[in-house]
């Protein structure tokens, strides 16, 4: 078995790392101290292992994976639900996000969940290209024209030269983020967290379908556009971002939520 972790003489062997590694990968031997063991499901370093033990004891042979400090919970369920609500999609922006902005964004969302930790995220900012984008979109897209009254919308205003300051695909916005990855879930996820990011710095924008169908369209066309992207990713989630221009006074309009408890024979459904 190959060794991933290090685990030092201060070990005192609490069995903290074990309790929490969902692969047994770690035991506590005759001896008190945590190892390694040979699983049947091999370490994917999650690093729980690493962040509760007491001891600073166990790391990753080749040093990564030392992470910051945590503070406990950092923002009040009240702040987090107020987020929430107050979050809208924007489409109305009166200029591009900066980099520093854009790397605040890609800093903060570095630690959404992916499935058996992948990581297997990637980002791409198309603004500089964007009209070249625009174009390669409606190229794929033109033979769909029927499909929606909005994909003919959109080739149109691409064949009149994109002279108009709303672009039926990201309205005013300028600036798309698109995140790639393996699995549709590792995207969404990191999208939504991105989008809630996005509204506490005062920035704004819209998750888009109508790209992702050009992705589905014809993949390899799409893909041509960022040769840099792992061949194993997908383009996943769209998010078009900016500086709002319009200010809202209210929330969302929702509806009640629908919860159904699975604990009787007779299910009810009780709005939240
Ligand atoms: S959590 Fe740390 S101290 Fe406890 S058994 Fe594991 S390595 Fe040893
Ligand atoms: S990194 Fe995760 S999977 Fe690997 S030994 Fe630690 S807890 Fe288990």
């Amino acid at each position: 078995m190959d060794s991933v972790l290090e685990i030092s003489d201060s070990c005192v062997g609490c069995g903290q790392c074990a309790r929490v590694c969902i692969r047994r990968h770690l035991i506590i031997g005759d001896d008190k101290k945590a190892r390694e063991t040979e699983s049947d499901y091999s370490c994917f370093r999650c690093g729980h292992c690493i962040s509760v033990c007491p001891k600073g004891a166990i790391a990753f042979r080749d040093g990564s994976g030392k992470e910051t400090k945590i503070t406990g919970s950092p923002v009040s369920p009240e702040d987090l639900a107020e987020l929430f609500r107050e979050r809208r999609s924007r489409r109305w922006f009166d200029r591009n996000c900066t980099r520093e902005e854009l790397e605040a964004l890609f800093s903060a969302v570095r630690y959404s969940p992916t499935a058996e930790n992948s990581q297997a995220i990637q980002f791409a900012v198309v603004d500089g290209r964007f009209s070249e984008f625009m174009i390669l979109l409606a190229d794929i897209l033109r033979p769909r024209a029927g499909d929606h009254p909005r994909i003919r919308q959109f080739a149109d205003y691409v064949d009149r030269g994109q002279k108009e300051k709303n672009n039926p695909f990201t309205w005013e916005g300028r600036q798309i983020i698109i995140i790639f990855s393996r699995l549709p879930a590792d995207a969404l996820i990191c999208a939504c967290q991105l989008d809630l990011m996005a509204c506490s710095m005062g920035l704004g924008g819209f998750h888009s379908r109508w790209m992702l169908l050009a992705a589905e369209t014809d993949p390899d066309r799409f893909m041509s556009f960022f040769p840099g992207i792992g061949k194993d990713l997908k383009a996943n989630a769209v998010f078009v971002t900016g500086h709002p221009s319009v200010k809202f006074r209210t929330t969302v309009p929702r509806k009640e939520k629908e919860v159904f408890w699975m604990r009787r024979r007779n299910l009810r459904i009780t709005p939240c």
